[in-house]
């Protein structure tokens, strides 16, 4: 049974994603993200005093400046990256967890990545408390991936970067996408699908104007 308040979240990625058509190159979501958003408990993800907010369709500040991003880009990049039940899949942009857990509904195993240590903390205990066996967090610098795992058969990144982090490019295994916001805080971004053809060649898809807390660190810094 979806609560009224889940249904009317799913009712608004559905007519985002038509009234996006154009963009994002189709009329609907695949079938096996939307249960995925139908699945994970958003109101979880909030801090309690905003969980009567959890099935808007807008970011919700989680603390740290940080913000869970609206559903309809969660569900929008999730399916973006095409993602196989078997996948292993990078996030760099931990925040609340909630992406990390659709991802873990569409795939094998999840790694994520957050660089400000109490968020990194939170998510991943809720993530333990929900009882997500297959994601592991770290604390740290996502701009350098997590070359332990890779490659990958996808990487999200779920913060906006000045340029795209050439350790996320060596990271991806051949046929696999990244999907990554692209530009500065308070600037035009973008968000972009690029794919590693077999040959390792890159081919990048332009999707559309999207706004997302800054990728931060010293490395998004340096030019
Ligand atoms: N995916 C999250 C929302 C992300 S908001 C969710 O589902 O809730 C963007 C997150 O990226 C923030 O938590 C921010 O602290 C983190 N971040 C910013 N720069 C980073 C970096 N260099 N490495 C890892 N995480 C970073």
């Amino acid at each position: 049974m979806t609560s009224d308040g889940l249904k009317a979240m799913l009712d608004d990625i559905d007519i985002e994603v038509e009234l996006t058509r154009h963009w994002i190159g189709k009329p609907a979501l695949n079938p096996r993200v939307m249960a995925a958003m139908a699945k994970v408990p958003r109101q979880r993800f909030l801090p309690p005093d905003l969980a009567h907010l959890a099935f808007r369709n807008g970011p919700v500040p989680i603390g740290h400046g940080q913000t869970i991003s609206q559903p309809y880009i969660v569900a929008l990049m999730s399916d973006l990256l095409e993602l196989e039940a078997g996948d292993t899949i990078l996030e760099i942009g931990t925040g609340s967890g909630y992406q990390a857990a659709v991802l873990a509904e569409l795939v094998r195993q999840v790694y994520t990545v957050e660089i400000v240590a109490p968020l990194a903390e939170a998510a991943a205990a809720r993530l333990a408390e929900l009882g997500y066996r297959n994601i592991e967090v770290r604390q740290g610098d996502g701009y350098q991936g997590w070359p332990e795992h890779a490659p990958y058969d996808g990487i999200i990144v779920t913060a906006a970067a000045p340029h795209i982090p050439q350790p996320l490019i060596e990271q991806l295994k051949p046929g696999a996408r990244l999907v990554i916001p692209v530009g500065r805080a308070g600037w035009n971004q973008e968000l972009q699908v690029i794919e590693k053809a077999a040959d390792g060649t890159l081919h990048t898809r332009h999707v559309l104007a999207v706004a997302f807390v800054p990728l931060t660190g010293p490395l998004a810094d340096a030019q």
